[in-house]
């Protein structure tokens, strides 16, 4: 059975000591004598004046919560009765404000020499603190923020704000360096942020990467004070950063909403600082973003074309139409064929492709699009070829399709069941971030390049790998971006570029199309620098396929 006690007093000293390592209550019952002594703070909480005092039993029967005594005396009395010599029980303390508090006591039974029940040992958790803490942290956890936001509003406290942080690539740290590695910077996240704000603010953990702070009031003299707060808790954490040798390597985003009288908006407060949050991610990382009814509104506008986008494509591409733009061939001044530039009708309004294009991308929906401008392309290229027999036709690929499906069967497969003429199509690829020269991507063009596919570089001199893609040669042609020849009349720089490029991609056998070329102005002066091809509304703006019959199809020396 239980241990023998030889010393009580040299027990005690230990257990004193112990109470200092712990927010625990430490507690020695002699049920003998009916003494009791507990760690010293309790006093400060709970319903006595001393740590230590005899008439035990009448006091802490005082301290428990009414409800709860029945169940504390028999508990006790059975462990004097020795019918068990264990202690684990949950309930209510009364504190110094006569508020129940939850707590859990655990002991055990220390005998005497003789064998008979002598101490209860053990030790008392505050369950309600307990809960409110995070173990990674040590910051509040969620609930209890959500219990400050509701007296705040009680209290009609209007001038404050609540600033979200979140880890950036949180998700890719654990997986690559395990989990322990993810709790290491949240804890050195919580104490950088700790030695940034003010006493009066609190920080939370809430669930996953992130942690809020809450100021309810501000005083200060800056107009943005979340964004000033955000700055200097990311100087913290680069310096915390580089003292320690870049062994934790990770960067912060933080979205912020302020508190108003009116703001009995579309989302609560947490809500709006976690929509600020996504948005300082969606643009970047790394970044602050302040909560704004406009932005919310924006992305509401944005889900419900989303929405509208998929139930079009689920209506078999209800409302989508490919237009057609000529591509004039600048020596033969003939047409050489045209670029399918994608439309949608929605409500009798054309909507433009730089408004819906990037929202079928971050769907995915543009893979089922995509395929089906392959295949209406084509089939309209067929068609027209009766006319014209070389008539080409340009398709723009996005690097999701690129990316994210298998673009090369779809292709394949259309033109196998077509029986289409590869050579009578072109590929258009625009340079972008999203399509570094990966090795994947890289892959994938010199697929295209192997099946004799004619590929295109579409808006050269927008992005950043551009010398890299020529180097690779897998394009045949190069279309520089409108931006340069809108410059080129009154910018020499301008000039210089279209011209040096112009010259050295004829260098490398590539053939190179102006886009934008607007007015008869622009005209004269870039065909001086020799093109092949020319696009843009001098000649002609994309049409329907009809209205491109009837007005370009097999014309010739229409133009030029
Ligand atoms: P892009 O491929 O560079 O297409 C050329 C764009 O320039 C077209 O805009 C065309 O109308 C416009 N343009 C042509 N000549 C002129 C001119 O002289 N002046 C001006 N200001 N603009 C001119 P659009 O049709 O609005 O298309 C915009 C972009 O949307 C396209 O740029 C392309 O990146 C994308 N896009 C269009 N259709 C598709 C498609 O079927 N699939 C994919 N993935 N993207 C498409
Ligand atoms: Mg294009
Ligand atoms: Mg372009």
């Amino acid at each position: 059975m239980g241990n023998m006690i030889a010393d009580y007093e040299q027990f005690d000293n230990v257990l004193s000591i112990l109470a200092q390592c712990t927010d625990d209550y430490l507690f020695i019952y002699d049920l003998k004598e009916d003494h009791y002594k507990i760690t010293k703070r309790a006093v400060d909480v709970f319903k006595f004046d001393e740590a230590d005092f005899y008439n035990a039993s009448e006091v802490l029967h005082e301290c428990v919560y009414i409800e709860d005594r029945l169940m504390f005396k028999t508990s006790i009395e059975m462990l004097k009765s020795g019918e068990t010599d264990k202690h684990d029980l949950e309930y209510r303390w009364i504190d110094k404000s006569d508020n129940p508090i939850w707590i859990s006591c655990r002991g055990k039974i220390i005998y005497d020499n003789d064998r008979n029940v002598h101490y209860l040992v053990g030790r008392i958790a505050e369950l309600g603190r307990k809960n409110k803490i995070d173990n990674i942290t040590g910051l509040y956890r969620e609930v209890v923020l959500r219990n400050d936001i509701v007296n705040m509003r009680r209290d009609m406290v209007y001038s404050g704000f609540l600033l979200l942080i979140g880890i950036d690539n949180f998700k890719d740290i654990n997986e690559h360096y395990g989990k322990e590695r993810g709790n290491k910077i949240l804890h050195s996240l919580a104490g950088c942020i700790r030695k940034c704000i003010k006493s009066t603010a609190k920080i939370y953990r809430m669930s996953g990467d992130e942690i809020m702070i809450f100021y309810d009031d501000i005083n200060t003299t800056f107009n943005e004070p979340a964004k000033e707060l955000y700055k200097k808790i990311r100087s913290a954490v680069d310096d915390m950063i580089r003292e320690n040798a870049y062994e934790l390597f990770y960067t912060i985003s933080a979205g912020a909403a302020y508190f108003t009288e009116n703001d009995a908006g579309d989302l609560n407060l947490l809500d709006q600082a976690e929509f600020a949050l996504r948005l300082a991610k969606v643009r970047g990382k790394n970044m602050y973003v302040k909560y704004l009814q406009k932005d919310y509104v924006d992305y509401v506008i944005k889900l419900d074309m989303q929405e509208h986008l998929r139930k079009a494509v689920e209506n078999d591409f209800e409302g989508f139409e490919l237009y057609y733009q000529p591509i004039v061939n600048i020596e033969e001044k003939s047409i050489l064929g045209a670029e399918a530039l994608l439309r949608w009708r929605i409500a009798g309004d054309i909507v433009s492709p730089g408004d819906f294009i990037p929202l079928l991308e971050e769907s995915g929906l543009i893979i089922p699009v995509g395929k089906w401008v392959i295949e209406t392309a084509m089939k309209q290229c067929i068609k027209w070829q009766k006319v014209c027999p070389d008539f080409r036709v340009s398709i723009n690929l996005s690097f999701v399709q690129i990316k994210k499906s298998d673009v090369l069967h779809d292709i394949d497969s259309c033109i196998e069941r077509l029986g289409f003429q590869s050579r009578n199509v072109l590929f258009e690829i625009t340079e972008s971030g999203e399509l570094e020269v990966g090795f994947m991507t890289k892959n994938v063009l010199e697929a295209f390049h192997r099946r004799s596919l004619n590929l295109a570089i579409d808006d050269f001199g927008t992005g950043y790998s551009n010398l890299r893609y020529i180097k690779d040669m897998m394009f045949n042609l190069v279309k520089i971006d409108q931006a340069f020849i809108r410059g080129i009349r009154d910018s020499k720089y301008d000039y210089m570029v279209v011209k040096q490029f112009t010259e050295l991609a004829h260098s490398l056998n590539l053939k190179v199309c102006y886009e934008g070329v607007e007015t008869e102005e622009d005209f004269n002066c870039v065909r001086e620098l020799k093109p092949d091809y020319i696009q843009g509304y001098y000649f002609a703006r994309p049409v329907s396929s009809t209205e491109f019959e009837e007005n370009y199809l097999g014309k010739s020396n229409l133009f030029i």
